[in-house]
């Protein structure tokens, strides 16, 4: 008998070399784990199969010749196969053997490479069974086509698979009988062994089903079990009863909360007051509101006497919500000054190119505690950043940052802070249950009323006139006041050697797996530079005040801009996507986007939000040269849904399945080979229940070593950390 550990060698001497040679296969459970691509059934007919294809095909010998070989010793063998309307011939040029298997009215099935000679499509040195040889159990319902190994007939893999299948000890199940019986779901040996031998596509796709199911439910459980190890974690319950700060800032709030801000804020508080940690994911499209929900929570950390922190992914952002900050606070924002509310706190903001005064400053108002909001970007994650007493960190933008990050800002804490991350990227349901699974999702699906809706068009830029009117259309808009964007996918003219901070933003700055492959354009991308030049020509928008915004500007060049922008000094911004996340200016009533296709769909729907923040619609003009395509088709429904959600899903559908877990997992075994985010949403919330079932009852799995077992070996520990990806 023979277990998962067994060395093939011992079982199948001469297939086992290959197979470790060019796979890496070694075992018996290496084997089993290397599953056919293809399944052909035997119905099928010869075909008109193209060079180089592997198959299978049924056929009857109609006449075979043996003939000496010109250059060697020995003879060679032509066998032609039909089935009844093609031909193709079966060569080897070692007849001895075959001779008498292959005589005219055979039925053989044969296996092999196509290949051409002389205007024949032929197989060298087919595998094949004579079909009056076969005993039944030796052949599979379904003929396996398994991943090309070289030296190795895939017919002789599909007779090792059977010697290996005949000698196999029962295998361990991860899922548990109950739930098996439950959702009707094979044991694990039967569906292994049926991806090698299924009778049908019916029971091939019971199979999946069931490994399917098995990956749900082994990532779930090692969700669950995060989400249990952090239950038990300890924070400080920062219970707030007469929170004065916060009272102060809902009185001056100009306007009510939405239904979902209101149930949001709850949700939060009550999570602050547990003496657990809070691991909340809030979403919410661009423009929902989350940054008021968060600095509610901030001022609930404030008037518990502790403090709170928030992390932004650029300068410009981190600038922009210590501005907006300070402003919606007022005089809460002056605590400990002149004027200063009594109950306020101070504001610091902490960023890499504060001047070392000032830098010094901070960290003075940060470690005494005098500051109870202190807001920052990477900067914050020094060591020379000490906290009084940190009670929250609110992560704005969570896709730019890293685990460790996240990690490092939590280890400044003396008991383990609250952790709140925000994210304008909508995650799919079936993306929130499994890459977020141990987090708790909180969504605001409501835009606060009084917003504009945003226009969203395609510009082709090979009609001139549309191009004419895009600028037109930008002139106007500044003409009323307004003012507008033009992105561009890179800065351009980049001397050597400097790298483009934003270079990241449409290449894979929180989308790597956007496909560039599907009819984008081939010229390099529009850049900032060339663009400011090229509308500094345009008749159309002479005497307009343009200004460019990048990521080689220093912090001082950014925040400058920005607040000339905000202030009508600038009519027009041209811009990489350093403006994509959080940047409010509602007098910018127009956006338009180069180069459109070098973005990901829900990088153009982050862009967009930044027009049509004030009263006034928005209007996001996409040019692109890309007539048609998948490439166009995206940037088509990016300009008619305003739908967040119905563009991630779309997202979604672009990246390849193994993506969504992150790079680094690809590689491991807890890639998902079954396993569909986007097709399998019903049986994942099933796995999520069950799985949370179990764990629940058995949280050290000590009644449950198979699942234990497969959990840990379907994700490697750094893998289980890298899930956790709040
Ligand atoms: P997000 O960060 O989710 O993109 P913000 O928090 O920046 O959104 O909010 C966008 C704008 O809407 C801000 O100007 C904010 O002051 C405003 N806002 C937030 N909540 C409300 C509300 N309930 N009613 C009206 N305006 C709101
Ligand atoms: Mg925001």
């Amino acid at each position: 008998m023979a277990g998962l550990q067994t060395k093939l060698s011992t079982l199948i001497a001469s297939t086992a070399r290959p197979l470790e040679q060019a796979r890496g296969i070694q075992t018996v459970g290496d084997l089993l784990d290397f599953y056919p691509t293809r399944w052909v059934s035997y119905d099928s007919d010869l075909g008109t199969p193209a060079d180089g294809e592997f198959v299978v095909v049924v056929g009857e010998v109609k006449s075979a010749s043996t003939r000496p070989m010109r250059n060697r010793r020995g003879s060679m063998l032509s066998a032609i196969l039909t089935d009844g309307r093609s031909e193709i011939e079966m060569t080897f040029f070692n007849a001895r053997g075959h001779e008498d298997k292959l005589r005219p009215g055979a039925k053989v099935i044969a296996g092999g490479q196509v290949s051409h000679f002389r205007e024949r499509r032929q197989l060298a040195h087919p595998g094949y069974t004579l079909i009056s040889d076969l005993d039944d159990s030796a052949l599979p319902g379904l003929f396996p086509l398994y991943p090309a190994v070289p030296k190795l007939h895939n017919w002789n893999l599909v007779r090792a698979v059977k010697v290996v299948i005949d000698q196999l000890d029962p295998l361990p199940d991860p899922i548990p009988a109950d739930i098996r019986r439950r959702r009707d779901l094979l044991e694990r040996a039967k569906a292994v062994i049926a991806l090698h031998r299924a009778d049908s596509k019916r029971h091939l796709e019971v199979a999946r089903t069931r490994l399917r199911y098995e990956e749900a439910f082994l990532l779930q459980v090692v969700l669950g079990r995060l989400r249990a190890a952090r239950e038990a974690e300890i924070a400080t319950a920062r219970v707030v009863t007469d929170g004065a700060a916060l009272a102060a800032f809902d009185e001056r709030l100009p306007f009510a909360l939405t239904p979902g801000q209101v149930s949001v804020a709850a949700e939060i508080e009550a999570d602050l007051a547990r003496e657990h940690p809070m691991y909340r994911l809030l979403q919410g499209d661009v423009g929902s509101g989350k940054t008021v929900v968060a600095l509610r929570a901030m001022l609930t950390a404030v008037d518990a006497g502790a403090q709170a922190v928030l992390l932004a992914p650029t300068e410009v952002l981190a600038a922009q919500h210590a501005r907006t900050i300070r402003a919606m606070l007022g005089d809460l924002a002056l605590g400990g000054m002149l004027g200063g509310h009594p109950d306020g706190t101070k504001v610091t903001l902490l960023t890499g190119s504060l001047t070392q005064p000032q830098r010094r400053q901070a960290l003075l108002d940060i470690a005494s505690g005098e500051s109870g909001i202190v807001i920052g970007t990477h900067a914050l994650l020094q060591d020379k950043v000490i906290f009084a007493d940190l009670a929250l960190v609110v992560i704005d933008e969570q896709h730019r940052f890293g685990v460790e990050q996240r990690d490092a800002l939590r280890a400044k804490a003396k008991t383990v802070p609250h952790v709140l991350v925000m994210t304008a990227t909508p995650i799919p349901r079936t993306i929130a249950m499994t890459t977020f699974g141990e987090l708790d999702v909180s969504t605001l699906t409501e835009k606060p009323a009084g917003r504009s809706p945003i226009q969203s068009y395609v510009v082709d830029e090979a009609l001139p006139t549309w191009v004419e009117r895009t600028w037109t259309r930008v002139a106007q808009e500044c003409g009323r006041g307004h003012a507008a964007y033009v992105v561009c996918p890179r800065i351009g003219e980049v001397e050597e050697g400097t790298v483009e901070e934003e270079s990241r933003g449409a290449a894979d700055g929180g989308e790597p797996w956007l496909p560039f492959d599907d009819g984008v354009s081939l010229r390099p991308p529009i850049g900032v530079i060339e663009t400011l030049a090229e509308l500094q020509a345009k008749p159309e928008l002479a005497g307009l005040r343009l200004a460019v915004l990048h990521g080689r500007l220093t912090a001082e060049e950014k925040d400058r801009i920005m607040a000339d922008f905000a202030a009508g000094a600038i009519d027009v911004l041209i811009s990489t996507t350093v403006i994509e996340v959080g940047v409010d200016v509602p007098r910018a009533t127009v956006m338009v986007i180069r180069d459109a296709d070098r973005f990901g769909v829900s990088q153009l729907h982050q862009l967009r939000g930044r027009v049509g923040r004030g009263e006034d619609p928005g209007l996001c003009l996409l040019m692109t040269s890309v007539a048609a395509g998948p490439t166009r088709e995206r940037l088509n429904a990016v300009a008619e849904t305003d739908d967040g959600f119905a563009l991630a899903r779309l997202d979604l559908q672009q990246r390849r399945e193994g993506d969504i877990l992150g790079a680094r997992q690809s590689g491991g075994r807890g890639r998902l080979r079954f396993l569909s985010l986007i097709r399998d949403e019903e049986l994942i919330t099933q796995a999520r229940a069950d799985a949370r079932e179990v764990v629940a009852r058995d949280p050290e799995l000590a009644d449950h070593p198979e699942i234990r077992l497969a959990a840990d070996q379907w994700v490697a520990p750094e893998q289980a950390e890298f899930l956790d990806k709040g």
